[in-house]
């Protein structure tokens, strides 16, 4: 009787004992499904999340929406991809075109809408107190501030057509020779001077001539100082002659636009090595 009480009393807790493990296996499945479920939601993405994202497809960066539409990447195209590409040289843009001896321009090659400065010296042509438009313009606001600061600053030379800059290059020739005329002047068609984007200056300071001496003068140092501010560089700084292939010229500016001009500047580089970067 006894034993048979224990017995019961055993199967009793056995069952307990079944009965607890199926609840506890039960809770445990319960919860993994429960975790599994929500890991699964926020792997997948829903139909609505997707469309959100296309519809702002705009401000994606360029390889998003590339992958997302499949469309080919076009750097120009989105507003992320232009904030990303801003620090980026934009190598297509014509302010940033370089003319030297190994980049030659063609002799046909005459820029568009040049225009007069509003200060240039009494010598200059019609044809050479001209530059692009947005030099010219930005020439004048730089010109018009340096007077304020009580600099006097005029272009000399602007734009020089192929057929100017190649009889400037044979008189030089003939009276000098071709060696000592190279390193005087461009031979035609590898001239800056031909892009209406580069300007020779000068001040009353040194009688308006092109000389080092420019870099001591009020002007010459305003221009190295605030010339970037107007989008233009010290095209030929010192110290630079072989990057370049020029000597310093204080005298030379070249419009380049403001972004670039600024890095140039805070850099202390060259125009070559700008287009060189990343
Ligand atoms: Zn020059």
């Amino acid at each position: 009787m006894k034993g048979s009480r224990e017995k019961k009393r055993n199967t009793v807790s056995r069952r307990r004992l079944v009965a607890s493990v199926i609840i506890v296996t039960a809770l445990i499945v319960m919860l993994f499904l429960l975790v599994f479920s929500m890991l699964m939601g926020s792997l997948e993405t829903p139909p609505r999340k997707y469309a959100q994202r296309i519809e702002n497809i705009g401000r994606l960066s360029t390889s998003e929406r590339s992958f997302l539409t499949g469309e080919k990447e076009n750097s120009t195209e989105t507003a992320d991809s232009e904030k990303s590409d801003s620090d980026k040289v934009d190598r297509s843009d014509p302010y940033l075109i370089i003319v030297n001896r190994t980049h030659e321009l063609s002799k046909d090659y005459v820029p568009k809408g040049l225009q007069a400065v509003k200060r240039h010296a009494d010598r200059t042509s019609d044809e050479t107190a001209q530059l692009r438009k947005k030099a010219a313009e930005a020439f004048d606001d730089l010109t018009a501030d340096a007077q304020k600061d009580g600099a006097e600053i005029v272009l000399t030379t602007g734009y020089r057509s192929y057929r100017t800059q190649k009889g400037l290059y044979c008189y030089y020739v003939s009276r000098y020779g071709k060696k000592k005329a190279d390193r005087m002047s461009a031979a035609p068609g590898t001239s800056e001077h031909q892009t209406g984007l580069a300007c020779d200056t000068s001040s009353p300071e040194v009688n308006y001539e092109l000389t080092q001496k420019y870099a001591a003068t009020k002007a010459g140092k305003w221009l190295q100082k605030n010339s970037y501010k107007y989008g233009f560089i010290i095209r030929f700084p010192q110290g630079k002659e072989d990057v370049t292939g020029y000597e310093y010229e204080p005298w030379h500016i070249r419009y380049v636009g403001k972004k670039a001009a600024k890095v140039i500047f805070d850099k202390k580089i060259t125009l070559e090595e700008y287009l060189e970067e990343d």
